[in-house]
């Protein structure tokens, strides 16, 4: 995904980590299309008043949207990222990721793609025609910490990850641990997502780890917890100190929750980018637009590439 695509303001972000003091409180997502086919994306990182959660900077909830076969669907073109990994899990649908590595991967319900931006790399994604029909997701981007910011770009495929049946919750792992399950995907620093299918109407209780901050956000359903009903748009928010999410339904939901150790460093957030210094985002865009060899090329997406925006000044966060 890229932030182009979702008719973005262009800014360049400071995202600060957040209060340290103990807090439960719920944010709007912000909503947008990608593209002209109605595909609906809601935004619940970066937000205003909430830039990070854990190392998680970014946090997409797109469709549920059903494509026709003459429909474009997803159809993102080349663009590169630094600085950060893009995890992408799929409810419903396909979606064909390809990269300037070489790797060319669809990913169905179930599975998992991850890949390490690092220093450089850049990829394309879209909705492959055989696969039109329902499409429903998430991705995130994980802010890489400075000590391996730089590290060389990898794109990995997972056909399954741990799962786990805790009373009416199923719960798959995604990335990190919890819960005694640890997910195959390289991590760079502690954290959690998941995603949990809650089967029945009922009260559910998800242990959490007390040193991390965790938000959660419903893509099917609703769910109400004492203070708050959270339904598709909503970004609920729990700071560390907080041991369970306790929440009850009316029926089936699904839920998708990411978490961690608050992050230590305040980043800059441009475009597809994630650095340090306003210099080294400018250096990036200029590269990309100037075709840099330090982004590679994705030969095997045959529809161009998306070009960066002018880098604006720092706005504070
Ligand atoms: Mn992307």
């Amino acid at each position: 995904m890229s932030k182009m695509e979702c008719g973005d303001e262009e800014r360049l972000q400071r995202c600060e980590p957040g209060e340290a003091a103990r807090s439960a409180q719920v944010y709007p997502a912000s909503e947008r299309e990608l593209g002209t086919n109605g595909l609906k994306i809601r935004r619940a990182l970066p937000l205003a008043k909430r830039r990070l959660i854990g190392p998680f900077c970014f946090l997409d909830h797109f469709g549920p949207i059903t494509l026709a076969p003459k429909d474009a669907g997803m159809d993102v073109a080349a663009h590169p990222h630094i600085g950060l990994q893009t995890v992408t899990w799929l409810i419903e649908g396909g979606v064909l990721h390809r990269d300037s590595l070489g790797y060319e991967q669809l990913i169905r319900p179930g599975q998992l793609n991850v890949m390490t931006a690092g220093r450089g790399i850049s990829h394309s994604e879209e909705t492959p025609e055989a696969f039109a029909g329902p499409l429903h997701g998430v991705q995130l981007w994980v802010a890489l910490p400075d000590a391996d910011r730089h590290t060389a770009p990898a794109f990995e495929h997972h056909a399954q990850v741990p799962c786990t049946q805790l009373d009416r919750l199923h719960v798959s792992l995604v990335t990190g641990s919890a819960l005694g399950l640890r997910s195959p995907s390289t991590t760079f620093s502690e954290q959690v997502s998941m995603a949990i299918r809650v089967t029945d109407a009922g009260e559910h209780v998800l242990a959490l780890a007390p040193h991390f901050e965790h938000g959660v956000i419903v893509v099917e359903g609703t769910f109400h917890t004492d203070e708050h009903e959270v339904a598709p748009g909503t970004l609920s928010y729990m700071s560390q100190g907080h041991d369970e999410l306790r929440f009850h339904t009316r029926g089936p939901a699904q839920l998708f929750l990411v978490g961690g150790p608050p992050f230590e460093e305040s980043i800059l957030m441009f475009w597809n980018f994630v650095g340090r210094t306003r210099d080294e985002i400018v250096e990036a865009a200029n590269q990309w637009n100037a075709s840099d060899p330090r982004f590679g090329e994705v030969s095997a997406y045959p529809r161009g590439r998306l070009s960066s925006p002018p880098v604006g000044p720092i706005r504070p966060s």
